[in-house]
């Protein structure tokens, strides 16, 4: 008697651990959004749309922290530092950028410092999403092997600006093959979406309150380009863009997820910023 109702206790535990464990713990995590710039570009051509086809010139540059009970990890670092405090100005022609206080002093005014921060990961490491790496020397930095052999090897992207990063090159680094999930028990985890630059990803969060989120990472830069599945002329392998766009909206299917397009202003607009957060 005694012996089946351990047995059944077993069997009890064993569900619990199914359902409790990979894919299904969601607790504690909280997604913080920054306010790391915003660009805006008279011509929208080279995002291989036409001036017509949407009234929308402004993109959004956005940092974001992941606080998980075991650690903290940055994702995409925004505009350059040194545009910081200058107001809009003209950073090439037609090409206009603004970023109000740096990533740094947002974390600080949270009473986080940069030293604070475990990982690091870049949807990519094109100029506008790493503009503060070269603070996180002490973080760890999930790069996939092929972003790395462009960024830091080849250096064979023209929108890559080496000396923004440059100071992670000896840092702790885990080189990725694909997919990872970070804390190994599915509530965030890197989708590996090349095409954009060789070692493109997105990142799914599994957030209790907030439901399935995908940070698009430069998949699309405008709610028009998901629309018409445009990729944009800056780009370094159209057809693989084209299947990771397969490959993410599959997921956002099957996950249920809401994708937060990065560079939608209109989007940003109406997020709550840190130090709020999602959770
Ligand atoms: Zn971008």
């Amino acid at each position: 008697m005694r012996s089946e109702y351990t047995g059944l206790m077993r069997i009890a535990f064993g569900l619990f651990l199914i359902l409790a464990l990979p894919g299904h713990a969601t607790t504690g995590v909280q997604l913080y959004v920054f306010d790391c710039g915003s660009l805006r570009a008279e011509d929208i051509s080279m995002f291989s749309l036409s001036n017509e086809e949407t009234p929308v010139r402004e993109l959004f540059a956005p940092c974001y922290l992941i606080k998980h009970p075991d650690g903290l990890l940055l994702w995409d670092a925004g505009l350059p530092t040194d545009f910081a405090g200058k107001g809009e100005f003209e950073l090439e022609p037609g090409v206009f950028v603004r970023y109000d206080t740096p990533l740094a002093d947002q974390l600080a005014a949270m009473d986080i410092e940069v030293s604070d921060i475990d990982m690091v990961a870049f949807s990519h490491m094109h100029w506008d999403h790493v503009g503060s790496a070269n603070l996180f020397t002490e973080s760890t930095l999930l790069i996939q092997r092929s972003e790395h052999q462009s960024a830091f090897v080849a250096k064979d992207n023209e929108l890559f600006q080496p000396e923004l990063y440059m100071e992670l090159a000896d840092s702790n680094m885990q080189m990725l093959d694909g997919d990872l999930d970070v804390f190994d028990d599915g509530s965030v985890q890197i989708i590996s979406a090349p095409g954009h630059t060789a070692g493109h990803q997105v990142l799914l969060l599994r957030l209790e309150n907030s439901g399935t989120l995908l940070l698009s990472g430069d998949l699309y830069h405008f709610r028009k380009s998901r629309e018409l599945r445009r990729v944009p002329v800056f780009n370094s392998n159209a057809e693989d863009t084209l299947k990771a766009m397969d490959k993410v909206e599959a997921l956002i299917e099957q996950e249920n997820a809401t994708l937060w397009i990065e560079h939608d202003k209109a989007l940003a607009d109406t997020l709550r910023k840190a130090p709020a957060f999602y959770d």
